[in-house]
């Protein structure tokens, strides 16, 4: 978007030209011709020659490859390393004046429908016209940058208190719900605003920043429009501050592994998929199960490192394995979170692809209550990962409360009977029920179920008779490492053949 900076460099100059072509004007209407075209060529002479200048001179090429690693093609703001780095030097100036500095993330409410309805033209026209609002509506030490889609990331390096910066961020979305003309078109925009506060929320840039949009997806949940993060800090004890940080330490340093446990076609008893399981192997507390670690990533802002790190290793050992000749679906948990990240799709196509592994390896589980979070957000990244030939299923079917027809309208292939279920169906006659429904509600929408739980054969019959397709449960293996799991697999299928 060359054009743009163009734009703006000529906001800058075109004054001082305007003057100079009045200039000549001036004198060739009064009659001096000579001085008028001595003006005019004198006025070429330097343009050229400066156009020139800069298109040979390597500083000038320096200078534009340096832009372009630190800024925004789209809206030519800064990019997130560069307001990293102003974030740093902020906290470095704040920690000697002993002042406070904000750190907002702000994220466009419906721009999906916008990108859509008006094309992706438009979409970006509109992403370059808020950035341009938003450096007009601040102070010029405040800094503006783009994180990606539809988020920008603010700092402002003087802060007096929550207060102020709740002011400051209710002022920035006020300037945007003022509609804003894009190729004569007028848009409305709301934009939802999540606030960490230097030193309050965070004593580093990334820390501040994952708090910030930890703030401005409960203010999107609450739709209340902007949140500090005090709220949630509120939650944390110190002891669970550290494991937060332990954890963002950890997710880096590569302490987070997979367990997998298969899943069996009950048709033919084969195995036909794994789902992968993170465990935490935590240098002074050993494993640590997802159950404690899961929930304490959804909110802090760690969900999205985790789940890209969990991606990965599952997407490996796919690869791995298919190199071995073993062909299995390999099934990964969201979280609501990961619902409302746009590049989610882009970057598990490009990890996908890198390993080559097709699409239709891969099965996202997604529980009951991510779908119901932020159901449009949701059905927009669903229907990109199902367009890009993805598996998708419901998991904890049962626990949350689905509606029908919006079941109807997601694009998922399974249904995942929860497990508090499945284990007392023989024994308790409202639990067998709910299974029992659930077969035939998946049935009839042509999904497959899967129940998951299974401990025993009795369990496994029931299942089989009442047309389950596959289970997954201790009965058949506990999720084990992936050598463990290999193990497993050959051994079964050894003694299938001497069966
Ligand atoms: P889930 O996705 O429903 O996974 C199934 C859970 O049931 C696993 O617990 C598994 O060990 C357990 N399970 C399997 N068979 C049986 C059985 O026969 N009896 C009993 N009692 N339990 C069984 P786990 O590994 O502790 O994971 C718990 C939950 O943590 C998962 O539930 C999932 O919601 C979440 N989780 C795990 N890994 C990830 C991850 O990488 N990302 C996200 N977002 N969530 C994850
Ligand atoms: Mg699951
Ligand atoms: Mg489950």
């Amino acid at each position: 978007m060359r054009v743009m900076r163009t734009k703006r460099q000529f906001r800058t100059v075109a004054a001082p030209l305007a003057l100079l072509a009045a200039a000549v004007g001036l004198l060739w209407a009064n009659g001096h011709y000579t001085a008028a075209l001595a003006v005019l060529s004198a006025l070429c002479f330097v343009l050229v020659m400066g156009r020139l200048l800069a298109s040979r001179r390597p500083d000038g090429e320096l200078a534009d490859n340096e832009f372009a690693l630190l800024h925004d093609p789209l809206t030519e703001l800064p990019n997130r390393l560069l307001f990293h780095d102003r974030v740093h030097q902020t906290i470095l100036g704040a920690t000697r004046t002993g002042t406070r500095a904000a750190v907002i993330v702000l994220d466009v409410d419906r721009f999906k429908e916008i990108n859509e309805s008006l094309g992706h033209h438009m979409g970006d026209l509109l992403l370059y016209e808020l950035g341009y609002k938003l450096t007009e509506t601040l102070r010029q030490s405040d800094s503006v940058a783009r994180l990606g889609g539809d988020e920008f990331a603010i700092l402002l390096p003087e802060i007096d208190d929550e207060a102020a910066a709740l002011a400051a961020a209710n002022k920035i979305r006020a300037a945007l719900s003022n509609p804003i003309a894009v190729r004569d078109v007028s848009l409305e925009v709301e934009a939802s605003a999540g606030i960490a506060l230097y030193p309050d929320h965070g004593l580093d840039p990334e820390t501040l920043l994952q708090h910030a949009d930890v703030a401005m997806y409960s203010a999107k949940k609450a739709q209340s429009g902007c949140e500090l993060y005090a709220r949630a800090r509120h939650e944390f004890s110190p002891a669970r501050l550290r494991l937060v940080q332990d954890l963002r330490t950890g997710i880096s340093a590569g302490q987070l592994e997979l367990h997998y446990q298969p899943k069996v076609r009950l048709s033919d008893n084969r195995v036909v998929g794994v789902e992968a399981l993170a465990r935490w192997n935590h240098p002074e507390h050993g494993l640590v199960s997802p159950e404690s670690f899961i929930p304490l990533a959804e909110r802090t802002g760690l969900i999205r490192p985790l789940t890209l790190a969990v991606l990965e290793m599952a997407i490996d050992q796919t690869a791995a394995w298919r190199s071995r000749g073993i062909q299995l679906a390999m099934s990964v948990n969201l979280s609501p979170r990961n619902l409302t990240d746009h590049e989610l799709p882009h970057q598990i196509k490009r990890l996908l692809e890198e390993r080559g592994v097709p699409t239709n390896s891969l099965e996202l589980e997604l529980r009951e209550d991510t779908i119901n979070a932020d159901p449009k957000r949701a059905r927009d990244v669903l229907s990109r990962l199902d367009a890009m030939g993805i598996w998708l299923a419901i998991d904890d079917f049962g626990t949350g409360r689905t509606a029908l027809p919006y079941l109807q309208q997601l694009p998922v292939t399974t249904l995942k009977v929860d497990r508090s279920f499945v284990g007392s169906m023989t024994h308790e006659g409202d639990d067998a029920a709910l299974v029992r429904s659930a077969i035939a509600l998946g049935r009839n929408l042509g999904l497959r179920v899967v129940a998951e739980g299974v401990e025993t054969d009795a369990v496994m019959n029931l299942l089989r008779q009442l047309g389950c397709d596959q289970v997954q449960g201790f009965y058949v293996c506990r999720p084990v490492p992936a050598s463990d799991f290999e193990r497993w697999l050959r051994e079964r299928e050894y003694a299938e053949q001497a069966a």
